[in-house]
């Protein structure tokens, strides 16, 4: 029998069952659709949480740990499929609200406070220190918290990429357009899960479903565990290079990608399953961008699309255990944070699925195991 059956193709998915067959374990992986084309694809793929300073502990050392195992996967991942997800170090500059009139000071104490706990390189930019480091940048901001080690990721290419590396895998089956129906409970087991083209059973079941998670696991889950929060952006690709780093203004970001994109995020819109785009966010997304950067205006948005994130209680992602049932796992609801906490979030996931020792504290990512 498989040992275990993956379901959901996203980042979670297909980096949880690339994990596991590293280990030796079989796996049968199940994606509704074809494999990293959902959130895990919309996303901006800065590697950390915008505004760190306001995640709870969790949060933090999450992210640490998982920033820690970016750079070796890229090149293992590379290596192995000839596709390179350009981890780019470009750093991140949150401009604060000082421009706005309003006093920034407390932002800036949480900002050191939490940069000295976690030995985070974070300085205080005054305005001229701005314009020499981003010399494009509109001129109305007058400070910013600039954080030098932050990366970002091309994520469609590292999904490519995990995807390349599954589908050569001899452990693993890849079956897409393939929706789960329901997962098979029995008593305190699930035996595997159905779907239309059969029922396929295994050891161990994990569902990596991102924001469709809470509907799979249906009452094995409390109500409002994990719900979709849509998120649109905006794609330039000016002739000459723009931009040097990622650019923070309340929750609205440019990222820069290593060939001169400049990407444009982002919403958070409470629409329930309706991934579809829409004018307003694209006017306001445009109005941003151009506010930001007056040069981009010159240029047209060469594309606009949207994904759904796994929305889950203060943003802290489940991992683990299932309650009352001995074999079933969930890793999914990492919210705005999936493509930063994807490397940590397996590797403490795969250690306790195998009873391991977990390589942190895993509690608060247990709620629907409690
Ligand atoms: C606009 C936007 C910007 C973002 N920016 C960033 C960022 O800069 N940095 C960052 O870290 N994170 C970012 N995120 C968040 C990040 O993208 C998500 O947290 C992460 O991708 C979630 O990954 P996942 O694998 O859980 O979900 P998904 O990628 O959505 O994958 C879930 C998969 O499960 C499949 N599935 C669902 N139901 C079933 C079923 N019944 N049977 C079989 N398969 C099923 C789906 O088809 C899908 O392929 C952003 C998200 C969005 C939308």
């Amino acid at each position: 029998m498989t040992d275990f059956l993956v379901i959901g193709g996203g980042i979670m998915g297909m980096l949880s069952s690339y994990a596991l067959t590293q280990k030796g374990y079989s796996v049968q992986l199940l994606e509704s659709q074809q494999c990293g084309r959902e959130a895990s694809w919309a996303g901006g793929g800065i590697v950390s949480p915008l505004n760190p300073w306001n995640y709870p502990a969790s949060i933090s050392r999450l992210t640490q740990f998982s920033q820690q195992l970016y750079p070796d996967l890229v090149n293992q991942l590379t290596d192995q499929t000839g596709i390179d997800p350009e981890l780019y170090s470009t750093g991140m500059l949150t401009c604060q609200p000082a421009i706005e009139g309003g006093s920034n000071s407390s932002t800036i104490d949480q900002a050191v406070d939490w940069a000295n706990q976690y030995d985070i390189e974070l300085e205080i930019l005054d305005q001229y220190a701005i314009g020499q480091l981003q010399p494009d940048l509109t001129s109305a901001i007058s400070q910013g918290l600039w954080m030098p080690a932050v990366s970002n990721i091309r994520n469609p290419r590292l999904l490519k990429a995990l995807k390349k590396a599954i589908s050569q895998e001899p452990l693993i089956s890849i079956q897409e357009n393939c929706p789960v129906v329901e997962l098979l409970l029995e008593g305190e087991k699930v035996q595997g899960a159905a779907t239309k083209a059969g029922n396929f059973y295994a050891g161990n079941t994990l569902v990596t479903s991102g924001a469709w998670s809470q509907q799979l696991l249906g009452k094995a889950a409390a109500e409002r565990s994990i719900w979709p929060i849509r998120g649109q952006m905006l794609l330039y690709k000016p002739g000459p290079k723009l931009l040097n780093t990622i650019v923070l203004s309340g929750n609205q970001y440019l990222i820069p990608r290593k060939d001169g994109h400049i990407l444009v995020g982002s919403t958070l819109e409470d629409v329930g399953f309706d991934n579809t785009t829409t004018e307003q966010a694209y006017v306001e997304l445009k109005a941003f961008a151009e506010s930001m950067l007056p040069a981009l205006a010159d240029y047209p948005v060469i594309q606009q699309w949207a994904g759904l994130r796994p929305a889950s209680p203060d943003g802290i992602p489940h991992i683990g255990p299932v309650a009352n049932y001995e074999n079933l796992f969930i890793n999914a609801g990492h919210f705005r944070n999936g493509v930063v906490l994807a490397p940590g979030s397996v590797q403490v996931l795969i250690e306790q699925m195998l009873g391991e020792p977990t390589s942190l504290d895993c509690t608060a990512y247990q709620s629907i195991s409690r």
